[in-house]
């Protein structure tokens, strides 16, 4: 993604989604290299190139959006066509997303296949839509106000002192942390994202439905968990 020709460091795709969303249609038939390149800027919003001339830092705090079929054919878990991959093919498909990088999605949700008059002419929804960003406006001011930040970027005490949780939602927590085998980064990335919804419900303090669907939001990590 990086630009890797010649001597002089360049600032790639990574680098051009900065402030905005980068997005990776059919993630998984990424090159497994390609994809780990990501991983870094995931979590510092920098990019560093090494070339023998010199090396470069180049700002990459970008928004990743990916999508992916849930197995080669793409039918498993269609009601209507049949899925016709063995369970090794799915399992093969779905690893090429590595465990570091699922590690750094916050939100992997399923998404149904929509009727073809959807996809032509999109979701009567407008109305709902503008509601939705009212709120994701509003959550978002909440965050500035509350501690200068997106909730994306708080660390270490500020982290721990905006995301307090109570004794059931920890313990909740740490349960799905040992039956997911999620990593201390996915601890603290759950935190932010029910930090995120009680934000968007104007809600103070995190509630223990918060983090249950924060939890929820680890779909993959839970179904290779199953695998
Ligand atoms: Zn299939």
């Amino acid at each position: 993604m990086q630009n890797d020709r010649g001597s002089n460091p360049r600032p790639g795709e990574i680098s051009l989604a900065h402030c905005g969303v980068l997005f990776l249609d059919e993630i998984a038939e990424f090159p497994r290299g390609v994809l780990d390149v990501l991983r870094e800027p995931l979590e510092s919003g920098v990019v560093n190139i090494s070339r023998a001339s010199r090396n470069a830092e180049y700002p990459a705090r970008f928004q990743l959006v990916a999508a992916m079929n849930p197995c080669p054919c793409g039918h498993l878990g269609d009601p209507v066509k049949t899925c016709r991959c063995t369970a090794e093919q799915v399992a093969r498909y779905q690893s090429r997303i590595s465990g570091p990088l699922l590690d750094r999605i916050d939100l992997q949700v399923q998404v149904p296949a929509q009727a073809a008059r959807i996809l032509v002419s999109g979701p009567d929804k407008e109305p709902a839509s503008a509601r939705v960003r009212q709120q994701v406006v509003a959550a978002h001011e909440l965050q500035l106000q509350r501690q200068g930040c997106n909730n994306a970027h708080l660390q270490n005490n500020a982290l721990e002192r905006h995301c307090k949780l109570d004794q059931a939602s920890r313990a909740l927590l740490m349960q799905a942390m040992d039956k997911l085998g999620l990593s201390a980064r996915a601890y603290h990335r759950i935190l932010r994202v029910a930090r995120t919804i009680a934000d968007l419900q104007q809600q103070s303090d995190i509630q223990l439905e918060h983090v249950t669907e924060a939890i929820g939001y680890r779909r993959m990590d839970t179904a290779r968990q199953a695998s």
